[in-house]
């Protein structure tokens, strides 16, 4: 799963664009994303320009 660094996140939106299955959805104050709907692309942590994005391993 993808776990969000709230900290680094600006909701700068840029991440909602690219994801292929339309998981992320932004507020004005939060950002969250769809575990469920993931398919594990990695797109968003690509574009990140905070690099608010990492991949999270369940181990
Ligand atoms: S990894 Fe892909 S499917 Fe998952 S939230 Fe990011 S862009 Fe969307
Ligand atoms: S691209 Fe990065 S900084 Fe922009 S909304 Fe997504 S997680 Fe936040």
């Amino acid at each position: 799963m993808i776990h969000i660094d709230h900290d680094l996140c600006d909701l700068c939106g840029t991440c909602v664009g690219v994801c292929p299955v339309d998981c992320i959805s932004m507020s004005d104050t939060t950002l969250d994303i769809d575990d469920d709907t993931c398919i594990q692309c990695n797109f968003c942590i690509q574009v990140c320009p905070m690099e608010a994005l990492k991949e999270e391993t369940n181990d």
